[in-house]
């Protein structure tokens, strides 16, 4: 992790421009798993007020002076992987506000995630224990109604000079649930010209006919980030359970080919490492950014709650006394995974030990090899930087 000196003169956007909306409609600053406390809760309060609640005031103050005391320094990828930015770096409002340690922000949010609807199409073992769908009439569904109508009528809708970006969604799946999906295909992105939408999702669903149900925001639809957390076919449905392989190639196939076209802006493959897919790390980044993905993001397991303690612990093959642990780290030791467009995240730190471990445990030849392999990757990194002028968007924040 980033000294603390380093980190003083280095800076997170998140909380002068994110707006993530979770659970019952409690709103946040960042993700909730990386900074836990809430800003308020909008069954009680306008969103204008949340955005500059005291405790929202509290939590950009802790950016600028450089503590990051709310933030979880453990969790959070940027932290662990040192992916601040300098004063230089930084644009606009945010740039403003933490020049001029501002905690008030006037303009609206440019990131706001929609992450109050749990309704997904698997029950991945990571994340609940049996599946989750909200029916349409139950008190649960209207609300859900209810938030998106508010976050749309005081965020989205109203004409803005600056980008807004939605994201949905950080708890399910936009197109399993019934409000985001119609809510998506509903929205007429002519009238909305300020308006990115990011898609988060398991892909299973994200077909060519859904892709047509959303003909009308096609020009606002920026990036898409797709959870998968396989390599393969035998893996899949153990790590998203009742997931079909099939079915996810070729959704990722037709997904490629719109990022072809530059119909999308970016798409990305993300893997949440555990035990059953760690020994896959490297073929999946390798499928699929031969399949035409911009970037892979690897990331730890969180305890979503979805396991008992001791079942949980096992899937941590990091641990310290993880009968397996040795065998991740020959696995995140791979060369391949220094590839520029792998984003390793909170496994940053991981690596680095991983790496050493390696150096100081392989027979002579097999750590020349080791060395040699690594030293080819840089090479080849430094050719691909070179030939292909990789966009600062991929470099920034995601
Ligand atoms: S440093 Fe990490 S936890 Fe803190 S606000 Fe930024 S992204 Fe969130
Ligand atoms: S696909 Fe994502 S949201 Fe759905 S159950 Fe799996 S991890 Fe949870």
């Amino acid at each position: 992790m980033e000294s603390q000196d380093e980190s003083k003169k280095r800076y997170c956007s998140k909380p002068f421009s994110h707006f993530e909306v979770v659970g019952d409609g409690e709103a946040h600053l960042c993700c909730p798993s990386w900074l836990k406390t809430s800003i308020g809760d909008l069954n009680h309060d306008s969103m204008e007020n949340i955005w500059n609640s005291e405790t929202a005031q509290k939590i950009r103050a802790s950016i600028i002076d450089g503590s990051y005391r709310y933030c979880d320094h453990e969790i959070c990828p940027y932290l662990k992987s040192g992916r601040l930015e300098t004063l230089e770096e930084l644009s606009g409002p945010v740039r403003e506000a933490i020049e001029f340690k501002q905690t008030q922000i006037a303009a609206r949010p440019k990131y706001i995630l929609l992450g109050y609807d749990f309704s997904c199409n698997l029950s991945c073992p990571s994340c609940r224990s049996k599946k989750i769908m909200l029916p349409k009439g139950s008190p649960e569904h209207q609300k859900v109604e209810e938030l998106t109508a508010k976050i749309d009528t005081a965020f989205i809708k109203p004409a803005s000079d600056e980008i807004i970006v939605l994201n949905i969604t950080g708890s399910g799946d936009p197109f399993a649930s019934n409000v985001y999906r119609t809510y998506l295909e509903n929205l007429d992105g002519v009238n909305l010209p300020h308006l990115k939408i990011d898609l988060q999702t398991n892909g299973l669903l994200f077909s060519p006919k859904m892709w047509e149900r959303m003909s009308k925001i096609h020009g606002n639809i920026r990036n898409v980030f797709v959870s998968i957390d396989a390599a393969r076919e035998v893996t899949y449905p153990v790590v998203r359970r009742e997931g079909n392989w099939s079915v996810l190639m070729e959704n990722m196939k037709f997904l490629a080919e719109l990022r072809k076209q530059k119909k999308l802006n970016l798409l990305q493959a993300r893997f949440v490492v555990q035990k059953a897919n760690y020994r896959e790390m490297e073929e999946f980044a390798r499928t699929f950014l031969k399949l035409g993905c911009d970037v892979i993001e690897f990331a730890q397991l969180v305890d979503w709650n979805s396991w008992r303690p001791e079942v949980f612990h096992h899937q941590c093959v990091w641990e310290k006394n993880h009968p397996e642990r040795k065998e991740f780290l020959k696995a995140l030791s791979k060369s391949f995974l220094s590839h520029e467009r792998i984003f390793l995240g909170n496994l940053t730190e991981l690596r680095k030990e991983a790496i050493a471990y390696q150096l100081a445990t392989l027979p002579f030849i097999p750590k020349m090899l080791f060395i040699l392999s690594h030293k080819m990757q840089n090479l080849i990194n430094l050719l691909i930087s070179k030939k292909i002028a990789v966009s600062k968007a991929l470099r920034k924040r995601l």
